[in-house]
């Protein structure tokens, strides 16, 4: 009989979720290959809130310093109308960092995933510019072949390539006669109603804009009727925005629009002339843009099984996609990646070499402690969505009765969301307050 393979992770994709996973397992001493299609932390004009339960999980990571040193807490909100007015303004982001003793930052999403990078010991595990272009799998492991013609073995294959999935498509091509039910939720899980214009700005001072647009750790919001947007002061010298425009027809994956940059300039155009917020607009923020683009808002949770039966595994974008105005998706990534490794290396405690049935019993674990995270987080974006362009009659009689909202109810609800987020079990949880 041959020698059985020691353990090893191949990891398909060096985003959030890719990295932190990378990251977790090097931390319990588990042997993996990361590979990522393109270049590390590319830069895209996009932005990451980073929430307090996260904020933890990076901690014990060892990253979370280098993170707050760049950024300040965000504080408050400011809610404005259509007509400009203010209509609420609300402390709540102070009132969660002091229940948790945690603040709320908003960074560069590069930032974050160069933070990501950085922090890990050893580099030669993160091969760039090598992407995941199919396996397959025998009783002990599984073969990845890359789009550059090499063949890698491993124990386990972990899908955290993005929501366009090269490794779901692949899961649904394998089943698509004999299972076509189940081909049908993986390539049209999520569906999508709303595109995101987004750039990364600086915060006054520079290409036509003298002064800064919003004071440090304050968030903007603007209402109109099927548009939203949203412009914040995170990291120091910069201003994250978002312009939200409900679509006029909704689409399901694959047909959701893939945007260039000429769609962003044209949607510009048409909605660029409405005030962000008293003193500047859209089409402002996009000119001092150093950085920007415009996607599609895909949303969903993929119908389970998340993993093939066998050693594959989705985690992140690839399974569950969530609008962008409650700043979820990212931290959604980390708590899956953190409830995958909590069961891999119980496993890997228990037995060196799992078989694959003691594989897909964890994968199956992970799920089931995962899925209603994402279905929960997937409605309130969802909602949030919805209720920032005033999307409905009752959605615009909320905004009107949003000030009368107690503050307390506003942060209980959003700690009682945080509360069941998980940590990582095999490291020390770390203390509360900044670094
Ligand atoms: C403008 C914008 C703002 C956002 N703001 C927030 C926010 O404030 N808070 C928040 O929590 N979330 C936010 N999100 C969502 C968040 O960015 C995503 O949820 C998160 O990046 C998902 O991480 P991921 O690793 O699953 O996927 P991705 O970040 O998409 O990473 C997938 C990686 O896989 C690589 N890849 C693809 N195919 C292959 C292959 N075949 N082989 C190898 N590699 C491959 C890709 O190149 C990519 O690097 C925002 C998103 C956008 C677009």
């Amino acid at each position: 009989m041959a020698d059985p393979e020691s353990f090893k992770v191949i990891i398909a994709g060096g985003g959030i979720a890719g990295l932190t996973l990378a990251h977790a397992l090097e931390k319990a001493g588990v042997d993996f290959l990361l590979l990522e299609k393109r270049e590390i932390a590319p830069q895209t004009g996009a932005s990451i809130i980073i929430q307090c339960h996260t904020a933890r999980i990076l901690e014990q990571l060892g990253i979370w310093k280098e993170i707050c040193a760049a950024t300040f807490s965000l504080t408050g909100r400011l809610h404005f109308d259509e007509r400009g007015n203010l209509f609420h303004s609300s402390p709540i982001f102070e009132h969660v960092e002091k229940a948790t003793g945690r603040p709320i930052v908003l960074i560069e999403r590069r930032f974050c995933l160069d933070t990501l990078y950085n922090g890990l010991k050893d580099k030669s595990r993160i091969l760039t510019n090598t992407g995941v272009a199919s396996f397959w799998e025998d009783e002990h492991g599984l073969t990845v072949l890359t789009d550059r013609g090499d063949s890698i073995r491993g124990s386990i294959l972990v899908a955290a390539d993005g929501v366009h999935s090269t490794i779901r498509g692949l899961l649904a091509s394998a089943v698509s006669n004999t299972d076509p039910e189940r081909c049908q939720y993986l390539t049209k899980g999520f569906t999508s109603g709303y595109r995101a214009v987004f750039g990364t700005s600086a915060n006054g001072t520079r290409d036509g804009l003298t002064r800064p647009l919003l004071p440090e750790g304050i968030v903007h919001h603007a209402y109109y009727r099927n548009i939203s947007g949203i412009t914040a002061a995170g990291a120091k010298g910069l201003l994250f925005w978002f312009l939200f425009i409900k679509e006029e027809k909704s689409s399901t994956t694959s047909d959701c629009p893939r945007y260039t940059e000429t769609d962003a300039i044209a949607t510009i155009e048409k909605y660029g002339n409405l005030s962000a917020c008293p003193g500047y607009t859209f089409r402002d923020l996009w000119e001092a843009r150093s950085h920007g683009g415009m996607v599609s808002m895909e949303e969903g949770v993929i119908q389970g099984p998340w993993n093939n039966g066998g050693r594959v595994v989705l985690v992140g974008d690839s399974i569950c996609k969530t609008t962008i105005n409650s700043g979820f998706g990212g931290n959604l990534a980390i708590e899956g990646v953190c409830n995958l490794v909590n069961g891999l290396v119980s496993l890997l405690q228990r037995n060196q070499t799992p078989s694959t049935k003691d594989i897909v019993a964890t994968f199956d674990r992970y799920e089931q402690v995962q899925r209603p995270r994402a279905d929960v987080s997937v409605k309130i974006s969802h909602s949030t969505t919805r209720y920032e362009s005033m999307d409905s009659l009752w959605l615009r009689f909320l905004r009107w009765l949003s000030p009368w909202i107690p503050l307390s109810y506003q942060v209980k609800s959003f700690l009682s969301y945080m509360d069941p987020a998980p940590i990582l079990q095999f490291l020390p949880d770390s203390e509360p307050g900044r670094p």
